[in-house]
């Protein structure tokens, strides 16, 4: 790197990153500015980005629209806490929320992230149970590939590797980890295990569509309407974390729109706010909320993040939706679909590649191993695009807004990158 700012030399003894061996980790790269689809390094350099910061970054970064809801509520009010004050940022979203969602999800919870609004999801659903008078339905069952936190409730039905199962077994509850039921076979192993386990589940919770940080991992709609029609069968709540297929990301506004299939809570994050600020959203179905309602107070959900419904957050989350209406997104996510397709087509013959996979638009180039993850990372960004291969996979989940030209280069330099050793195999 040519010469670091000093911020740089100066804060990087004292930060601690993510998922990160801070012993061995590739340093980060220090930012200085996005626009668009890019990312300006410190030392100039320009980044094409296929991430779209962890999925956030839906209209790219920098939208006029959303920095204009943004300016304009900090200089009404940043935040006010949402404990016996409203406001009307929260209460619009809400609203809107509530009109978008399919079926009567219309009880709106808000927190500042996506851990914590699973959280609020499974303490919902064991709290349906108990303000019914019905003990001992406090487990969930959740799904191998699946990911839905970092937080300790939600690393329990991660899938075991990713939640780290094993390592933290004596503080994780134990939880029921089945395979994704798929065609008539897997629905009939599925409901042999919810014979043995219903008794004692609140309920089943599941990424629609897309298992994302466990692998880019797709299923079929029929998967979840098998999922709705056993729950039902034993009177199961069924939850849907939309914390990454939510806001166009798969195809339509939400995943399981394409499932035609309503659950009784879904949890929303992400692209929320369009990738500007930390805000997160759980929605119950009436049935739901209305399981708490009563004349004693032990049946109310006691729970109340301090930044929950933070205005500005909710000011640009309303912008963030403006947009969805007014620049047709889902029209830009299907011609997304065609080009990625197109773009990482050449992929499929490369030495170590097992699967080249499309969604919406999330594009996945899947190997058979990756020998040298950091090796890899650098290859990419020499070609300066920011890709962040994990586990087995390389994959695209750029902007919505992204141009076919930035698309085009983004594919390109993955099938540049992988033509040059065949990285499934140690050098
Ligand atoms: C990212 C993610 C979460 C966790 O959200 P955080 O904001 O990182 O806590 C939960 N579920 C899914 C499906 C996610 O993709």
């Amino acid at each position: 790197m040519t010469q670091a700012p000093d911020w740089y030399q100066a804060g990087m003894p004292h930060i601690w990153l993510p998922y990160a061996q801070m012993q061995t980790t590739l340093p980060p790269l220090p930012v200085k500015a996005t626009q668009g689809t890019r990312i300006q390094l410190a030392d100039g350099r320009i980044l094409i980005d296929g991430i779209a910061s962890w999925w956030t970054a839906c209209h790219g970064y920098n939208h006029p629209v959303l920095l204009q809801a943004l300016t304009e509520q900090a200089k009404l009010m940043p935040h006010v806490m949402f404990g016996g004050l409203v406001h009307e940022p929260a209460l619009r979203l809400a609203r809107r929320l509530a009109d978008l969602l399919p079926g009567d999800l219309s009880h709106v919870f808000f927190s500042d992230s996506g851990s914590v609004a699973v959280e609020v999801a499974m303490k919902m659903a064991v709290q349906y149970w108990l303000n019914r008078g019905e003990r001992g339905r406090n487990h969930f069952l959740s799904f191998r590939f699946g990911y839905h936190g970092d937080t300790f409730a939600t690393m329990a039905v991660c899938d075991p590797d990713e939640g780290m199962h094993k390592h933290f077994s004596d503080v994780l509850m134990p939880q029921t980890i089945a395979d994704l039921p798929r065609g008539e076979e897997g629905e009939a192993v599925f409901a042999k295990l919810l014979e043995i386990e219903a008794g004692k589940l609140a309920g089943i919770i599941v990424e629609p569509l897309v298992q994302g940080a466990g692998g880019m991992v797709f299923h079929d709609p029929s998967t979840l309407q098998i999922l709705r029609r056993l729950a039902d069968q034993h009177g199961l709540l069924l939850i849907f974390d939309e914390i990454f297929t939510g806001f166009g990301r798969t195809g339509s506004m939400f995943a399981c729109e394409a499932a035609a299939v309503v659950p009784d809570i879904i949890t929303l994050s992400k692209a929320l706010t369009g990738g500007t600020l930390p805000l997160a959203a759980t929605v119950a179905s009436t049935r739901i909320f209305e399981a708490f309602l009563s004349e004693k107070d032990i049946h109310a959900l006691m729970h109340g993040p301090t930044f929950m419904a933070n205005a500005l957050a909710c000011a640009v989350a309303n912008a963030s939706l403006d947009l969805f209406a007014s620049e047709l997104r889902l029209e830009q996510v299907a011609r997304i679909a065609l080009w990625l397709e197109q773009g990482l087509a050449p992929c499929r013959n490369l030495p170590g590649v097992c699967d080249v996979r499309v969604k919406g638009a999330i594009g996945v180039v899947e190997l058979d191993w990756i020998a040298d993850l950091k090796g890899l990372k650098q290859a990419l960004l020499a070609q300066h695009v920011w890709i962040r291969p994990f586990g087995r996979i390389v994959y695209l989940t750029p902007a919505l807004t992204i141009e076919e030209e930035d698309l085009a280069g983004l594919c390109r330099a993955i099938a540049t990158v992988l033509k040059q050793r065949d990285w499934s195999q140690e050098f």
